[in-house]
């Protein structure tokens, strides 16, 4: 069995300005301004699709997904899909996502996100762990101005080749 790892990050600024609805993990937030983006900004979902972009060598955001931008489709589940494709015969073994801000308050959420984004990917909730900080404020995500995350992905193919 051979086994990769990949890395992702996405960060987002919050967009004060507009009343957009704050979607992270494909799960609507009850907060009053949603991420800068011209899609959903999903920040969870994006950085999970560069974590698979980077074990695939295919990248989707930036590229592909402005694309499907253009063309009105804002959902991240979508370019989440592109990433998962590339994987072709890869397992997703583990998904380990770190999430970084002041607002909203993640922990009562964990749950229903693993749920959402076990689903999303065809693993187990047990193969997906979610952890999330303030950072002591230190940096501007832990100061309110937006939300990064960090994710790592575990996946594994049968053959050796
Ligand atoms: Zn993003």
């Amino acid at each position: 069995m051979k086994i990769k790892t990949g890395i992702g990050q996405d960060s987002h600024t919050f967009d004060n300005e507009s009343n957009k609805p704050l979607i992270l993990g494909g799960i609507e937030f009850d907060h009053p301004h949603g991420l800068k983006g011209n899609s959903d900004a999903d920040v969870i979902l994006h950085s999970i699709t560069n974590a698979i972009s980077s074990v695939t060598g295919k990248n989707i955001l930036g590229d592909k997904a402005d694309e499907l931008c253009q063309q009105g489709v804002t959902d991240s589940v979508e370019y989440l899909k592109l990433a998962l494709k590339d994987l072709n015969d890869w397992q997703i073994e583990h998904i380990a996502i770190s999430i970084e801000c002041l607002t909203p308050k993640i922990s009562p959420k964990i749950e229903q996100l693993k749920s959402n984004i076990a689903n999303l990917s065809s693993i187990k909730i047990g193969d997906i762990g979610i952890t999330a900080t303030t950072g002591e404020g230190l940096s501007s995500f832990g100061k309110g101005n937006g939300i990064q995350v960090l994710t790592i992905i575990t996946v594994s193919r049968k053959s050796a080749s």
